[in-house]
């Protein structure tokens, strides 16, 4: 078995927002399909150490903001690099709007956004697949969706062309996303900010 197969998949990209009393929290997630046409419904399957994960279970709304390529990387930073448990991901961006659900969407590197109230939750382990129906939806630019083949070629910038950073740290990037760390030792409990994969995802640059 190759378990490459799995590279061979492709996705979109998607910035998933949820509110929670005072709280507003978003994370990046490449797992946003159309589950059924009658009734239209949306699935995602988020990763349970996300806290966008845990806002969305307790409050069953969301709205997906469809990232595009025109998206520049400091929104995947944003919202990919930190966990919103300690951080407010909103400090100091303004790219956004309020819907009608009272979530926030992007309207910056996004072509359209849909608001779904969740109807089914499936727990899949260490994510947890929500099904919900849509309230709401917009177009907000004619730009292409951006694929995540397109976000590694165009968006992400390009790793080092050597294993080691210019003043000679060594890096560590994650197989599954490319995500890299720069550091002599990997810690054993390092967890992928990005896809959220363990230590043992990662490789030396070499
Ligand atoms: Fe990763």
């Amino acid at each position: 078995m190759d378990n490459k197969a799995m590279y061979k998949l492709s996705y979109g990209l998607f910035v998933l927002t949820a509110k929670d009393g005072d709280k507003d929290n978003g994370c990046i997630i490449n797992t946003a399909i159309q589950a059924a046409s009658e009734p239209n419904q949306i699935s995602i399957c988020v990763n349970k150490a996300n806290y966008t994960h845990d806002m969305i279970l307790k409050t069953m709304e969301f709205n997906v903001s469809i990232i595009s390529e025109s998206a520049d990387f400091s929104l995947f930073k944003r919202f990919g690099f930190a966990s919103g448990r300690d951080t407010d991901k909103f400090d100091g961006f303004s790219d956004y709007k309020t819907g009608g659900n009272g979530i926030r969407y992007i309207t910056t590197g996004t072509n359209a956004y849909i608001s779904v109230k969740v109807t089914k939750t499936v727990d899949l382990g260490s994510h947890t697949m929500f099904v919900g129906t849509i309230t709401d939806m917009e177009v907000l630019s004619d730009t292409a969706s951006a694929t995540y083949a397109y976000y590694f070629e165009n968006i992400k910038p390009k790793p080092e062309a050597v294993g080691t950073t210019k003043d000679g740290q060594t890096i560590w990037r994650c197989k599954i996303c490319g995500y890299e760390y720069v550091g002599e030792e990997l810690p054993d409990d390092f967890i992928c900010p990005i896809c959220k994969h363990p230590a043992s995802d990662f490789e030396k640059v070499v």
